[in-house]
């Protein structure tokens, strides 16, 4: 008799609301969430082999760090043979950028890693928890000829299939938490499951490569009217800095003052990477379309394109722990799907 071989999905639960309860003072803590089926007794009416793994102590994602994201990569390198797809349960707050990071750590990926969380605790009447892990554990486990379409690190949310590296929490309060204002979805959940092929990442090796190492010395500098020079030859003047992301008004445009333009070329000269990305949720930056962003080009900044602040900002930590590469070559093109190419009409 031929045996049926069941689907396998691992679920990695790390902390966030989805599995957190209140303490005495109210506040919402996670709690050891091993017990999946205790909360979620629905699972095992999916015809699937679901297996779950905890972090030892599971965290706020507000506490995510270099590491987190090195131990999720680990933890699917381990795992990778054993099973079809990986779910990971994750806080709304830092989603974005762990899925990200885990976009660029896991190069040549060829199966699906899909991140989901909640809005409102499991354990809750009218939580958004049970549907967003029931439709990522179906999204994660729909193959064809025993192998998903799917090769990418995504984020599933309200009914929508997310490209991880390309969200941003946009809300506190709906369920519709995430956003990818300049990507379209991968898949929409309704009555039934539509998957959009097209858009789907094609990777161009082979074999999964789990990259354990990102850089941390890199800062974020968000411009604003009437920003100082302390401010920013105070960032710039950190020690051992390797890389900044600046976020810059609509289509990559900064205040004229010549100290700052000096500052980010003297940073440049240094050896400092520095990457511009939009303030602006939709659209794309483009260096040199208005005067006050010529001096930005002229002083050696890259142009982040369409990329989000938490995909650059993760792109850049990869890149500069990576040996041998044209930094400057790499942050421009895709290599996971985080950017787009832009041909002027023009
Ligand atoms: N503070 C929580 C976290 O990010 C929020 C959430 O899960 O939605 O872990």
């Amino acid at each position: 008799m031929e045996r049926i071989m069941l689907t396998k999905i691992l679920i990695i639960y790390t902390g966030g609301t989805i599995g957190m309860s209140e303490n005495e003072d109210g506040a919402y803590v996670p709690i050891d969430f091993s017990n999946l089926e205790f909360f979620l007794p629905e699972i095992k009416r999916l015809n699937y082999s679901i297996d779950t793994k905890s972090f030892k102590t599971p965290i706020d994602s507000s506490n995510v760090d270099v590491s987190t994201w090195i131990k999720l990569a680990q933890f699917i390198k381990k795992d990778y043979n054993n099973y079809d797809g990986f779910v990971v349960l994750h806080g709304t707050d830092t989603m974005a950028y762990s899925a990200s990071a885990l976009s660029f750590l896991l190069e040549n990926l060829d199966k699906p890693v899909i991140f989901t969380g909640s809005q409102l605790p499991i354990g809750k009447i009218r939580t958004d928890g049970r549907e967003n892990l029931i439709s990522a554990i179906e999204i994660a486990a729909s193959l064809k000829e025993r192998k998903s379409e799917l090769r990418e690190v995504t984020i599933f949310f309200d009914n929508i299939l997310y490209r991880g590296n390309r969200t941003h929490k946009y809300s506190t309060e709906d369920f519709a938490a995430m956003e990818t204002a300049n990507y379209p979805g991968l898949a929409k959940v309704g009555v039934h499951v539509f998957f959009n092929n097209q858009v789907m990442f094609k990777h161009r090796g082979e074999g999964l490569i789990v990259h354990e190492k990102m850089e941390q010395q890199v800062a974020v500098i968000k411009v604003f009217p009437g920003m100082t020079e302390a401010y920013v030859k105070s960032v710039l003047g950190i020690e051992g800095l390797r890389g900044v992301v600046i976020e810059t008004f609509g289509s990559g445009n900064t205040p004229s003052y010549p100290w700052f333009a000096s500052a980010l070329e003297n940073a440049i000269n240094n050896g400092i990477k520095i990457v511009n990305v939009t303030q602006c949720n939709k659209g794309f930056v483009e260096q040199g379309r208005y005067a006050t962003s010529s001096q930005l080009l002229k002083a050696g900044v890259i142009g982040g394109a369409d990329m989000t602040t938490e995909g650059a900002l993760t792109k850049m930590m990869y890149l500069l722990a990576v040996d041998n590469i044209d930094f400057e070559h790499s942050m421009t093109i895709s290599l996971r799907g985080e950017l787009t190419w832009f041909s002027s009409l023009d």
